[in-house]
């Protein structure tokens, strides 16, 4: 929307004449300006105030401008701006440290990236170094990150236009049971289906071949799919049975998005690698990494890990890190989160699923949930079609907005992922406001 104030209209001009977007077709756009946040809101340009229940791209996870991290970045500039990764300094240690701590034991080092695509690439490079071997599995309904090697394990329809079939990827499907591929009836007959596709799928395509698993621990953009119990002890079992790397993508769930400090904490499982980014710093600054197990960190002892970014762990990026983590700690956001997820959003969701024949369901934990929107609740057929989306979809998104809830949207799915600190006043407001909006959704249903 073109705002109304001069100073808004310029920045909407600029944008539309100079910026070239993600993901898009560049005439269709029609950015919102935002000039103002703060906690769990932001304003546009002619001063309307949304509640953020998107966390923008699921990654203020301290919500917008929380002093603490604000001031440790102007400290940080102050202090020591920049400095290249061969030198050791304090930001960095220290925000190291901090999430080794927090990772499985035996997870001492961490490589830092800018974000969440190279912490990808990275893992798959540490993989295949460390096995000798190639082929990495992935998964259909999962997303981790868009550079090259990235975009092929991702699963959705981003990776069509970007695949080039070179890079050894084999894609499975994960445990689903709302839209099961196995013909299951119970999380358990699909948790056991699924690891025999799993591991049928690792025999046909040459076990020796294998290099990597990599999967969400819960796949997020996909549709927040939290796995049945068991799966993921499953995935390392088979891991474990052909010498292959298990890898969990954590650049969504991890710190404190699934009211754990990794959505690992929550099924007891220890992979080889681990991949973070987004909230390890509230998104203020750009950093991802990668959790590096014992075993293959000695594996780079004494031979040179072939690879290095000029701005690997910044110490901007860094100090935001370490003030983020310790105010998390302070603050008890992560059990502020699982209390937010038990108390409020699930039963809070649950009514209104109920209240609507749009929702098909209600999924997930923590500050970290995704309703399913359907056409028809019997035969489940999504609002909008898989990789795209549409006027019914488009539709809702706009009565959100309108009445000032900006949520996280994956093709005919509506994310609720707001900042771990938010009130429960405020989530009480947002889902009134989604109750509203899903009456929009219900006209679409075909009954
Ligand atoms: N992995 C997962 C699970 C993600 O959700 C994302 C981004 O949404 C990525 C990787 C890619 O991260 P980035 O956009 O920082 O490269």
């Amino acid at each position: 929307p073109i705002p109304e104030s001069a100073e808004g209209r310029r920045i909407y001009e600029e944008d539309r004449a100079h910026v070239f977007h993600s993901w898009s077709a560049q005439n269709a756009l029609d950015p919102l300006v935002i000039t103002r946040t703060e906690g769990s809101r932001v304003w546009d340009a002619d001063g309307k105030g949304y509640l953020d229940f998107s966390s923008q791209l699921v990654f203020t996870n301290l919500g917008h401008q929380h002093p603490r991290v604000v001031e440790a970045i102007r400290d940080q500039a102050a202090a020591l701006c920049t400095i290249a990764p061969a030198h050791a300094n304090g930001a960095r240690s220290e925000a190291a440290r901090l999430v080794a701590e927090r990772l499985p034991d035996g997870f001492d080092k961490v490589f830092f990236t800018n974000g969440g695509a190279e912490a990808v690439e990275n893992a798959i490079r540490m993989a295949r170094l460390y096995t000798g071997r190639y082929k990495v599995l992935s998964f259909f309904r999962g997303y981790h990150g868009a550079t090259q090697q990235a975009i092929n394990v991702t699963g959705d329809h981003r990776r069509w236009p970007n695949d080039y079939g070179a890079s050894g990827v084999v894609h499975v499907h994960g445990p689903f049971l709302y839209r099961t591929q196995f013909h299951a009836t119970t999380e358990d007959e699909e948790r056991d289906r699924a690891l025999e596709h799993l591991e049928s799928t690792i025999r046909f395509e040459d076990p020796d071949a294998f290099a990597a698993i990599i999967v969400e621990t819960i796949p997020g953009t996909a549709g927040v799919m939290p796995p049945p119990p068991g799966y993921l002890q499953g995935v390392r079992e088979i891991c474990d049975r052909y010498g292959i790397v298990m890898i969990l993508d954590e650049v969504m769930v991890g710190f404190g998005r699934t009211g754990a400090w990794f959505a690992l904490d929550n099924y007891g499982v220890v992979p080889d690698l681990v991949t973070f980014a987004k909230g390890v710093n509230s998104g203020y600054v750009p950093l991802g990494g990668v959790g590096i197990s014992r075993p293959i960190a000695e594996f780079f002892g004494d031979r040179p890990y072939p690879g290095g970014l000029t701005y690997s762990g910044h110490p901007l990026a860094c100090a935001a890190a370490v003030a983020t983590i310790k105010a998390m700690v302070d603050e008890r956001a992560v059990e502020h989160a699982a209390r937010l997820g038990e108390e409020i959003l699930a039963p809070g969701l649950a009514r209104i699923a109920a209240r609507h024949p749009s929702v098909g369901e209600v999924r997930g934990l923590g500050a970290f949930f995704a309703l399913d929107l359907v056409k028809n609740p019997v035969t489940r057929e999504e609002l909008s079609p898989y990789g795209s989306s549409n006027a019914a979809i488009g539709a809702v998104l706009a009565a959100c907005r309108d009445d000032g809830l900006l949520v996280f949207n994956n093709y005919h799915r509506i994310h609720l992922a707001p900042p771990l600190n938010t009130t429960e006043e405020e989530v009480r407001e947002a889902l009134a406001i989604l109750d509203r909006a899903l009456e929009v959704a219900d006209s679409y249903v075909e009954t």
